[in-house]
């Protein structure tokens, strides 16, 4: 069955179609109204006396690719109530589809608005042009800002944040409805008497949840000293690491100690020379008890069942074919090593000095032999002495510390079981960290008491003493099932539409474009 299109099906609700005209791209649909009567916007007495008609401009959907207006034969009316002070009254149609003094049909308009949102300014007005949406990129702008105002309902529960309008330069804050999960509010600064004023203006608010740190704080509790005050517990958390780096930064003395007293003896790490050298020694001694044997005319046979040595080896220390069987890469060098050691201890420490040193003592290999050596041993002694620098920072200690111990490599956890020896204070500290973190995630209140009386001893006593100073706002973190987790969600969004707008973005739009998106 073929389907009609009919132009009464393009036209909003609540118009009747009258004309329709083609300019150029443009369909131009002339409407009206279907209710005959009209109800005066300050009386609201219905009016039947048509006064006069103009004709009313509005844009719509586009259709098929090309602009629809709407001509709208507006009518004005009389009002007939004998006291009202309004005598002519143009007619109002639905808010919902055709808004009063609005330029576009509501249906246009959420677009506009969304595109808005989604976009910014700039980009939506170039994608609208590509929808045939007739809006410019001061238009967008406008409705986004306007539709983002009068949206919020009774607030109750707020998260508190700041955020950077730019990083180490500006700072604004940002006031997000916890119930809602949407933002309310961007402040321009995180001056005291900004959020001061901006709680002060909303007493209706109950819960409270905010760093604990920074001025607000004490702004938000100034302003509204009925509500709870939440500590953030991410923010707790942070604190809380901040607080075990800082003791760890206070040990970093007695760390050095410990890892320097355990992991490091340069006596043992003079290297592979020292190994080959006690090598040649060892095959000297086996060469010489082969070799008294023999003299004793032991047979190879006896030689082989009393040394253990195999039949092979002994045959060919007897043959005096002793220094091939162990061959190492440095044979040549091996009569010379104590000798060179002892130079070397001396302070000659040029490859090619000691050749011709060694020279004057019947050594009969080359100079490279001898600068090969000196080179070795000039980079082991080097990584004996970064060896015994190479305590980690403060930060890599803390973190160390608080991984979980198979987590670490080998190297690491020697680190941590040095240090965990060789400073006890540090090992409380972490202990209680411990004991926070548990407490505030497994909600015991009643360890709130005693973790600051012990913690008020430790390494970690400034942190205890603003835990005590807090205590109220820490309480409810534990108790209230408030976190300011999703404001930080909120403040990501945030940096992403700034960024969409190139940093550029007035608060104003950038809090319409938030709260619009809510
Ligand atoms: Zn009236």
């Amino acid at each position: 069955m073929p389907s009609t299109c009919r132009i009464s099906s393009l036209i909003p609700a609540g118009f009747i179609a009258e004309n329709e005209t083609r300019i150029d791209d443009e369909i131009v649909l002339t409407v009206r109204a279907e209710a005959s009567i009209a109800p005066c916007p300050i009386c609201a007495a219905p009016s039947r006396r048509i006064h006069s008609r103009y004709i009313r401009h509005v844009s719509d959907l586009p259709a098929s690719g090309r602009l629809v207006r709407l001509r709208i034969v507006t009518r004005r009316f009389c009002c007939e109530a004998p006291r009202c002070p309004r005598q002519i009254f143009a007619e109002r149609f639905d808010e919902t589809v055709l808004p009063v003094r609005s330029r576009r049909t509501a249906r246009l308009e959420g677009l506009v608005h969304h595109l808005g949102l989604a976009l910014g300014g700039r980009p939506a007005a170039a994608f609208a042009k590509r929808l045939m949406l007739p809006v410019s990129n001061d238009t967008l702008l406008r409705v986004v800002r306007r539709r983002a105002i009068s949206r919020a309902g009774p607030l109750s529960v707020i998260g508190i944040d700041d955020w950077a309008f730019r990083r180490n330069h500006r700072y604004g804050m940002i006031v997000c409805d916890l119930e809602r999960r949407r933002v309310v509010a961007l402040l321009p600064d995180r001056e005291i008497a900004t959020i001061e004023a901006w709680l002060a203006a909303h007493p209706e608010i109950e819960i409270v949840s905010r760093d604990r740190g920074g001025g607000y704080g004490e702004a938000a509790a100034k302003a509204l000293p009925h509500a709870i005050h939440v500590a953030d517990r991410w923010h707790l958390f942070e604190n809380a690491s901040a607080a075990f780096l800082d003791a760890v930064r206070k040990s970093m003395r007695s760390i050095r100690m410990a890892i320097g007293a355990t992991t490091i003896n340069p006596e043992l790490l003079t290297c592979a020379e020292r190994l080959q050298y006690e090598g040649y020694l060892r095959r000297e001694e086996t060469n010489a008890a082969i070799m008294a044997l023999t003299k004793d005319g032991v047979s190879i046979k006896q030689i082989v069942r009393r040394t253990g040595y195999s039949r092979g080896l002994v045959r060919q220390i007897i043959r005096g074919r002793r220094t091939d069987v162990f061959r190492v890469r440095l044979s040549t060098l091996d009569a010379y090593l104590p000798w060179l050691d002892a130079q070397w201890a001396g302070g000659c420490r040029k490859g090619a000095e000691l050749w011709r040193r060694m020279k004057t003592r019947g050594f009969h290999g080359s100079a490279r032999v001898v600068s090969e050596w000196a080179t070795r041993r000039r980079r082991a002694e080097k990584a004996s002495d970064q060896n015994l620098q190479k305590v980690p920072s403060a930060r890599t200690i803390a973190r160390l510390m608080t991984m979980a111990r198979d987590h670490l490599s080998k190297a690491d956890s020697v680190t941590v079981a040095a240090i965990e020896a060789g400073v006890v204070a540090l090992v409380e500290a972490r202990r209680l960290i411990e004991r926070f973190h548990t407490m505030i995630r497994t909600k015991i209140e009643a360890d709130l008491e005693p973790w600051i009386a012990a913690a008020s001893t430790s390494l970690l006593a400034s942190f205890a003493a603003g835990i005590a100073k807090s205590k109220a706002a820490v309480r409810a973190a534990i108790t209230q099932p408030w976190s300011n987790g999703q404001t930080e969600g909120q403040v990501n969004k945030l940096k992403m539409v700034k960024r969409q707008m190139y940093g550029r973005a007035k608060i104003d739009l950038l809090e319409a474009r938030l709260i619009g998106a809510a």
